[in-house]
């Protein structure tokens, strides 16, 4: 398939439908609406597409549907292959709405592969349900900024316990945050024992008899990400910001 050497253009949509030379994309109201009445756009102008499985593809607004507000675009070239989301998963404690959302947009910019809430024995109580739907559309615009080509998907809350009887099968390393100060610096486990995915606890921190199970598995690795406490969200940046430094310094 031939790559198209041209600039990608400015704005980016996530779609859901395959993505071919000549395929066509529908467009619902709501990206109608931010195609023409925000961005400006018109019939032939071009827009980049992704759906997270076929690439980024160079597409342009076909039609406006008047009544209904949506349009359809003319799928051309693609201007990127597919590739798989290199950072780690996010496994966080839900915490509270605000910072919720904020975080799963930073933590969709700094390139979490895929954000499961956790609940462990201090997640506040508005933790155990959280609107997955509101945070999928929080992701989705932070992929489309951000140049992702992969939208990371929001897992169902699930308990900690079940959740580390799942990941003993699977054996992928877990770096624990751990604020209590018995963990490695991040930067050098991280260096040392490569990729693996991260695990915050909630606002109140892990309870003594968690961080003593977690400590116990062989496949878990506590980290300190320094000397102060931080917020659990601040944390989850921090050692996202870490691990891309560390093991994913690949090229723009
Ligand atoms: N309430 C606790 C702190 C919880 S902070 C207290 O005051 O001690 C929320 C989460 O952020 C922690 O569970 C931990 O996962 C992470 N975290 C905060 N500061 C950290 C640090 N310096 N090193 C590693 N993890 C940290």
């Amino acid at each position: 398939m031939p790559e198209v050497e041209t600039r990608a253009p400015k704005v980016r949509l996530h779609v859901a439908g395959p993505l071919a030379a000549g395929a066509e994309v529908a467009l619902g109201p709501a990206p109608g609406h931010y195609l023409r009445n925000v961005m400006r756009l018109g019939p032939g102008d071009a827009v980049a597409v992704f759906n997270g499985r076929d690439g980024e593809w160079l597409a342009e607004i076909a039609t406006w549907e008047r009544r209904a507000g949506g349009g359809r675009l003319a799928v051309r070239a693609r201007l990127r292959a597919q590739t798989d989301e290199p950072g780690p998963a996010l496994l966080f404690a839900p915490i509270r709405r605000g910072r919720l959302e904020t975080l799963v947009e930073k933590a969709t910019e700094l390139g979490a592969a895929a954000l499961v809430p956790v609940v462990t024995r201090r997640t506040v109580v508005g933790g155990r349900t959280i609107d997955r739907e509101r945070l999928g559309r929080i992701a989705v615009e932070a992929a489309e900024q951000s140049g992702r080509l992969t939208v990371p998907p929001i897992a169902e809350p699930r308990r900690l316990a079940d959740l580390l009887a799942d990941r003993s099968a699977a054996g992928r390393r877990l770096y624990v945050c751990d604020e209590t100060g018995g963990g490695r610096p991040i930067a050098a486990a991280l260096a040392e024992l490569g990729p693996g995915d991260l695990l915050v606890g909630p606002e109140g921190g892990f309870a003594p008899d968690e961080l003593a199970e977690l400590r116990g598995m062989a496949y878990v690795t506590p980290v300190d990400l320094g000397p102060r406490t931080l917020r659990a969200e601040t944390a989850a940046l921090a050692a996202l910001s870490c691990w891309q430094a560390v093991l994913n310094p690949g090229p723009r």
